[in-house]
């Protein structure tokens, strides 16, 4: 099917491809002057934080949590309703997960919650800014310094997004961001680390390789089992030429997201997200569908959807019920606004290369699939 649309794709240009080509056939492929490019250009972008570049978004976070020094039982307090990553890395650093649930407007962490869930044991909050819209930065760091918790965001979906008219990762504890293919700046795979001075920025680098340091006599040492974290020179060409494009990407965006809200029939009981256009980058825009007037499943929306050429995604099932975190003591009905989202979310197409005429074939599909099995 030509005419696909599909719920998101890349906006790589061909400079891009050239300067990709160009590591290719340079003789050094990996980790490189590309990777240090990319954390010098994302760094100036951060208004000038350390920032250290990695391959994946979820090994910035396992890293993060090393370098604060997480201990076996050590607490993090997190949301249900995010890529089950933001939790896995907690697992796999060896503290404890601590979930509560979801502001049902924003869909984010609710704060307050986090307040009444800190205990002697918890060391770390991990708020997740879903969709892009982020998370409450003032209430966030009140709760942190009133605590003395340290903060690791994940931003994965938050790149170009604001608080207080300041980009997300420009301020704040540690920030972590994905450049999977869906964000809104891909490497193909990566990700990026943003800490608060040079001596936390050596530590990244430590566990982001293997654990070793390496001293100025050409000798080194290895005091912990750091990860294979390093980001090649391949996918550091794909980002400096994603870079540059990128406030522009997230302004279309933000079009695209104005359109939704026009011509989306409210006749069809979908609930929308926070209409913001201050702080948000627009990473996705998610309906959740009015289940309870269906005569069709969400899975049967989302085919007769891709039977009429548009792709829809789902972002994301509330983590807590997965075998993982059943298996921790979760239950359904503990976090109910993250399991209403989580069943009855949608993504629907939104990427920069979109055209206007793509937003409407989107809502006239939504209105022809819906309308009829409305009760
Ligand atoms: C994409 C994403 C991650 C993981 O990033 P990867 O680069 O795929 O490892 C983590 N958390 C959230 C909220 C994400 O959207």
């Amino acid at each position: 099917m030509s005419d696909f649309l599909p719920f998101t794709r890349p906006s790589i240009d061909e400079a891009t491809i050239e300067s990709v080509a160009g590591v290719l056939r340079s003789g050094w492929i990996t980790t490189g002057p590309k990777a240090k490019e990319f954390e010098t250009r994302l760094s100036e972008y951060l208004g000038g934080r350390p920032v250290r570049a990695f391959n994946s978004g979820t090994g910035t976070m396992e890293v993060a949590l090393r370098i604060i020094g997480l201990r076996p039982g050590d607490e993090v307090i997190t949301t249900p309703m995010t890529w089950v990553a933001t939790a896995n890395v907690i697992l796999n650093a060896g503290g404890t997960p601590v979930l509560v649930d979801i502001d049902p407007v924003t869909r984010n962490i609710d704060l307050e919650q986090v307040e009444a869930a800190i205990t002697p044991r918890t060391r770390a909050i991990m708020p997740v800014d879903l969709a892009g819209l982020p998370v409450d930065r003032d209430r966030l760091y009140a709760i942190a310094r009133k605590h003395g918790l340290r903060v690791i965001e994940d931003a994965a979906q938050s790149l170009g997004a604001k608080w207080n008219g300041q980009r997300i990762g420009s301020f704040g504890d540690i920030c972590s961001f994905s450049f999977h293919a869906n964000k809104n700046l891909t490497t193909t795979e990566g990700g990026a680390l943003v800490v608060n001075n040079e001596e936390e920025a050596r530590l990244v680098e430590k566990w982001r390789l293997q654990g070793v340091t390496r001293f100025a006599d050409g000798s080194m040492d290895v005091d912990v089992p750091g990860g294979k974290y390093n980001i090649t020179d391949v996918a550091a060409a794909v980002g400096l030429g994603q870079l540059p494009h990128l406030d522009a990407f997230n302004a279309r965006r933000h079009e695209l997201a104005r359109m939704y809200f026009e011509q989306i029939d409210p006749a069809l009981g979908l609930e929308l997200p926070v209409a913001d256009f201050e702080n948000t980058n627009w990473h996705m825009f998610q309906p959740l569908l009015p289940l309870a007037r269906m005569a069709i499943s969400r899975g049967e929306f989302v085919a007769r959807m891709k039977e009429k050429g548009i792709g829809i995604g789902v972002h994301y099932p509330a983590l807590h019920l997965f075998t993982l975190y059943r298996e921790r003591g979760f239950r359904e009905g503990m976090f109910p606004h993250a399991e209403h989202v989580g069943a009855s979310t949608v993504t629907i197409p939104l990427f920069p290369a979109m055209q206007d005429s793509d937003v409407t074939r989107v809502c006239t599909a939504l209105k022809d699939v819906l309308l009829p099995v409305l009760k």
